[in-house]
C-alpha cells in the first residue's frame, strides 16, 4: 500500500486499527477521519464520542475495559447532576468532562470542530491528525419499532434493544467534508475502512456530500476490514442490526455494503470459507487474524494491511 493513507473510523473498532496504523506510519503518512453522527449535546456540552475514543486511544489514555472514556476516571460530577434531579442517563467521567468543556467553549467562540479536535489531540501528545468527517452538524437517527430515536437514545438509553428498521443521517446531504478530510483524501494514495460498524460508523462518513464519489474515484488501493467475525460483532449492535435490516449477519453482508468502492476486503481466519462469496462481489478477499486484543495484535493487522499490493 502506498502512502499517505486515509483511515475511516468510528469508535472502538476503528480506534484499534487506527492505533496499529499510527505505530507504523509517520504523522504525514496517516490521517484518521472519524464519524461524528454520534455527536450529541449532554448537560450543555458538545460530546463527540467517536472522536474522543480515537483521540484517547492514540494518546494511550483510553479505558480498555469499557471501550469509552479515560482509564481510571471517576463519575462524581454526573452523580451530582442526579442530585439536582437531572435524568443523567449518559455517563461522562470527571476527567472526560474537561474534554467536553474545552470543546464546547472552543465551538462557542467560533472555532470549528476540526480546530477544537486539533488543539486537544496535540495537547495530549497525539502526533497523527484526527479529523471529524465534517465540521457541520450531522446526526444519526435510528428508525425503530419504537419510533425515530436519536442515536445515543437508541444506543445508550435504550441499550440497542429497539428493532432497527432503517438509519438516516440528518444533515449529511448539506454537510461538507471537513477541510482537512477533503485535503487528505485528495492527497491519499490509499484508503483503509477500519472494522467499525458499517451502518452507524462508516455509513455516516460516506453520506457526507461528495465523500462516496471521492472514495469511488480514489486511484490507490482501498481496503476494508470486516467488523463481523464468525457471524458476530466483537462488541456492539452490528450483527443484531444486520439481522433486523434483513441482511446476512456475516462478513459477506458487510462486504455487500462496500462493494463497488473497495478493492480488498479483509476477513478473519474463521471466515476463510466466505472467500469466494466475497470475490463474487468484485473485490479481492484477504484472510487475516483480525481480532485485536493486545497492542501487538493491532500493529500486526496494520502491518498486514499496509503490506497489501494491487
Ligand atoms: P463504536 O463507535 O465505539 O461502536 O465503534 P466502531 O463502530 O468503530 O466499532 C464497532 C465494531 O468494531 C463492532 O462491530 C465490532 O465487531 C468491531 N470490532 C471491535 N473490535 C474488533 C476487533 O478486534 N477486530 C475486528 N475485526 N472488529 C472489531
Ligand atoms: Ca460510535
Amino acid at each position: 500500500m502506498e502512502t499517505p493513507v486515509v483511515a475511516l473510523a468510528g469508535g472502538v473498532g476503528g480506534a484499534k486499527l487506527a492505533l496499529g496504523l499510527s505505530k507504523i506510519l509517520a504523522p504525514d503518512e496517516l490521517t484518521v477521519v472519524v464519524n461524528t453522527g454520534d455527536d450529541e449535546e449532554f448537560y450543555g456540552l458538545h460530546v463527540s464520542p467517536d472522536l474522543d475514543t480515537v483521540m484517547y486511544t492514540l494518546a494511550g489514555l483510553s479505558n480498555e475495559e469499557t471501550g469509552w472514556g479515560l482509564s481510571g476516571d471517576t463519575f462524581t460530577a454526573v452523580e451530582r447532576l442526579k442530585t439536582y434531579g437531572v435524568d443523567a442517563w449518559f455517563n461522562l467521567g470527571d476527567q472526560d468532562l474537561a474534554t467536553h468543556l474545552r470543546r464546547t467553549e472552543m465551538l462557542r467562540h467560533g472555532k470549528t470542530l476540526s480546530q477544537a479536535t486539533e488543539s486537544m489531540r496535540a495537547a495530549l501528545g497525539v502526533r497523527h491528525p484526527i479529523l471529524p468527517m465534517s465540521d457541520d452538524r450531522v446526526r444519526t437517527v435510528v428508525s425503530t419499532d419504537e419510533g425515530e430515536l436519536p442515536f445515543q437514545v437508541y444506543f445508550v438509553k435504550r441499550r440497542c434493544e429497539p428493532v432497527v428498521r432503517s438509519l438516516s443521517f440528518d444533515g449529511a446531504t448539506e454537510a461538507a467534508p471537513s477541510p482537512g478530510f477533503r485535503a487528505a483524501i485528495e492527497a491519499a494514495r490509499a484508503l483503509v475502512i477500519c472494522p467499525s460498524n458499517p451502518f452507524v460508523s462508516v455509513a455516516p462518513i460516506l453520506a457526507v456530500t461528495g465523500v462516496r464519489d471521492f472514495v469511488r474515484e480514489l486511484s490507490g488501493l482501498r481496503v476494508a476490514v470486516s467488523p463481523i467475525v464468525g457471524g458476530k460483532a466483537l462488541r456492539g449492535p452490528a450483527a443484531k442490526m444486520m439481522e433486523e435490516l434483513g441482511l446476512d449477519a456475516t462478513c459477506v453482508g458487510v462486504a455487500r455494503e462496500y462493494a463497488g468502492f473497495c478493492d480488498i476486503f479483509v476477513i478473519d481466519e474463521v471466515d476463510a470459507h466466505h472467500r469466494e462469496e466475497i470475490e463474487a462481489l468484485g473485490m479481492r478477499a484477504e484472510v487475516a487474524d483480525t481480532v485485536m486484543e493486545t497492542q501487538a495484535d493491532k500493529v500486526r493487522l496494520a502491518r498486514h494491511i499496509l503490506g497489501l499490493k494491487e
